[in-house]
C-alpha cells in the first residue's frame, strides 16, 4: 500500500485523483485530504477515503468539519498552519492541487519532506521559482509534472537527453474565444469565459485558459521544470487538445504525447510513475477526429503570453508579481468588476510598477505575492467598470 496526501481534494484535480484512487482502493492509504471552504464536501470525501486527517483552510468552517467527522476517528483541523502540518506528514506521494499562491506553503512543506510531489499547482512553482527548485534539490524531493503539457514533455524527455533538446512546444487549445475579435473580447462575460471547449476545470484556470494566461504561466512552469533556455520554449495553438505537447531533438525527431482531454491521464501517469496503470479514459479516436489543426498564437488579442515571457526574461520577483496580479484580476473579472480584456491590462500595469527584489526564501516569495496583490488591488480601483 502507498500513502497519499491530496492538497486541494475538493477541486477538479482532487476529484480526478480521488476517482483513480477509488478504482484502486486497495493500493492506497490516504494520509490527508484538504480543502479551503467546502466543509461538507470534505466531510463526504473523508468519510469515503478515511484519511488520518482532514484539513479545512478556512477556520470558520472547522466546526462544520468537526461535526461531520465526529465519531469517525478522523482528525479534523483548520487554518494555514494545520494545512502545512498535514502536508508535512509522511506519505509516498503528495498531490499539490490547491489553486493559486495559497498552495505555496503546503507544497514547500511537502517538498521539504524529500518525497514525491505531483505538482498541478503551477502558480506555486511560477511564484517561487528558484526557491522551490532549490528546495527540491536540497531535500532530494521529486517533482512529477501533473499539468497535462508538462506531463507530456516529461514523458517525451524520457527518450533523450536534455542537452539534445532543440525546442519544447507547449500546445494550447486557444480557449473559448480563440476566434473572437478584440471588440467581442471586451464584452466577454464570466459565463462565456467559463465554458471551456475541451477541458472541465476549476474556475480560475478556466479563465486563465480564455485569456491565454494559463499558457503564459505554463511557459514559466516549463522553464522551471525543464532546464532549457527560454528561447527553446514555444507555444502553438492546437484547438483539439489531442497533442498535449512536444519535444524536438537536435537530430530532427519530434516526440509528442497524445491523449484524450481528461486530466486522469496525466494524473495516472504521476500516480503510477515510473510504471503505468489502467484508467477508464476512452482511447483516442483519431479517425473520428480526422484532422488536427495548428495556429500561431495571436499576442495582439491575447497579450498574456507576451507578459509571461517578459516576466520570465526579467526573472527575480516578476513571475510572482505576474501570477499574484493575475489572481486578483481573475477574481475581479469573475465578480463582474472589470472587463475580460482588463485582466491582462491589470497584470501589465502591476508589472510596470517597481518590482520588489528577487525572493531568496519562502517568506520573501509570500511577501512579494502580498505586495503584488495590494498593488493590483490599487490599480483595480482605477480600472473598475462596475
Ligand atoms: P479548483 O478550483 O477546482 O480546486 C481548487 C482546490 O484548492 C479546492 O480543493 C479548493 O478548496 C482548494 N483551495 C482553494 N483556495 C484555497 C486556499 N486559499 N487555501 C487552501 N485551499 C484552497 O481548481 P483545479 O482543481 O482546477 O486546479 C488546481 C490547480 O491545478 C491549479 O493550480 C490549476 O492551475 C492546476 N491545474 C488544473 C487543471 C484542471 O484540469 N483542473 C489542469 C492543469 C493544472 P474548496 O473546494 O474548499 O474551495
Ligand atoms: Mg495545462
Amino acid at each position: 500500500m502507498r500513502a497519499i496526501t491530496i492538497l486541494g481534494a475538493t477541486g477538479s484535480i482532487g476529484a480526478s485523483t480521488l476517482d483513480l484512487i477509488r478504482r484502486n482502493r486497495a493500493e492506497w492509504r490516504v494520509v490527508a485530504l484538504t480543502a479551503h471552504s467546502q466543509a461538507s464536501e470534505l466531510v463526504r470525501l473523508a468519510r469515503e477515503f478515511r484519511p488520518e486527517i482532514a484539513v479545512i483552510a478556512d477556520e470558520s468552517r472547522l466546526a462544520e468539519l468537526r461535526e461531520g467527522l465526529a465519531g469517525t476517528g478522523i482528525e479534523a483541523a483548520g487554518g494555514g498552519q494545520a494545512l502545512c502540518e498535514a502536508a508535512g506528514r509522511a506519505s509516498d506521494l503528495t498531490v499539490s492541487a490547491i489553486v493559486g499562491a495559497a498552495g505555496l506553503a503546503p507544497t514547500m512543506t511537502a517538498i521539504e519532506q524529500g518525497g514525491v510531489v505531483a505538482l498541478a499547482n503551477k502558480e506555486a512553482l511560477v511564484s517561487a521559482g528558484d526557491v522551490m527548485t532549490a528546495a527540491v534539490a536540497r531535500f532530494g524531493a521529486t517533482l512529477l509534472p501533473t499539468d497535462s503539457e508538462h506531463n507530456a514533455i516529461f514523458q517525451c524527455l524520457q527518450a533523450g537527453r536534455i542537452e539534445d533538446v532543440r525546442s519544447i512546444t507547449l500546445t494550447a487549445s486557444g480557449g473559448p474565444f480563440r476566434e473572437w475579435t478584440w471588440d467581442q473580447l471586451r464584452t466577454a462575460t464570466p459565463a462565456q469565459a467559463l465554458k471551456h471547449p475541451n477541458w472541465n476545470m476549476g474556475a480560475k484556470i478556466t479563465i486563465d485558459s480564455a485569456t491565454m494566461m494559463n499558457k503564459g504561466l505554463e511557459y514559466i512552469e516549463a522553464h522551471r521544470l525543464f532546464p532549457v533556455g527560454l528561447e527553446k520554449i514555444r507555444i502553438l495553438v492546437h484547438p483539439q487538445s489531442v497533442i498535449h505537447s512536444m519535444v524536438e531533438y537536435r537530430d530532427g525527431s519530434t516526440l509528442a504525447q497524445l491523449g484524450p482531454s481528461d486530466m486522469r491521464v496525466p494524473i495516472a501517469s504521476c500516480l503510477a510513475w515510473p510504471a503505468r496503470m489502467d484508467t477508464p479514459c476512452a482511447p483516442l479516436d483519431l479517425v473520428g477526429l480526422g484532422t488536427l489543426s495548428f495556429f500561431a498564437p495571436d499576442e495582439e488579442r491575447f497579450p498574456a503570453t507576451r507578459l509571461a515571457r517578459e516576466a520570465a526574461q526579467a526573472g527575480g520577483a516578476a513571475p510572482a508579481v505576474l501570477s499574484a496580479a493575475n489572481e486578483v484580476a481573475v477574481a475581479a473579472f469573475l465578480a463582474g468588476q472589470i472587463a475580460f480584456t482588463d485582466i491582462s491590462a491589470l497584470v501589465a500595469q502591476t508589472l510596470d510598477s517597481d518590482l520588489p527584489p528577487a525572493p531568496q526564501c519562502l517568506d520573501d516569495v509570500l511577501a512579494v505575492d502580498a505586495v503584488a496583490r495590494v498593488r493590483a488591488a490599487e490599480m483595480l480601483e482605477t480600472t473598475r467598470v462596475a
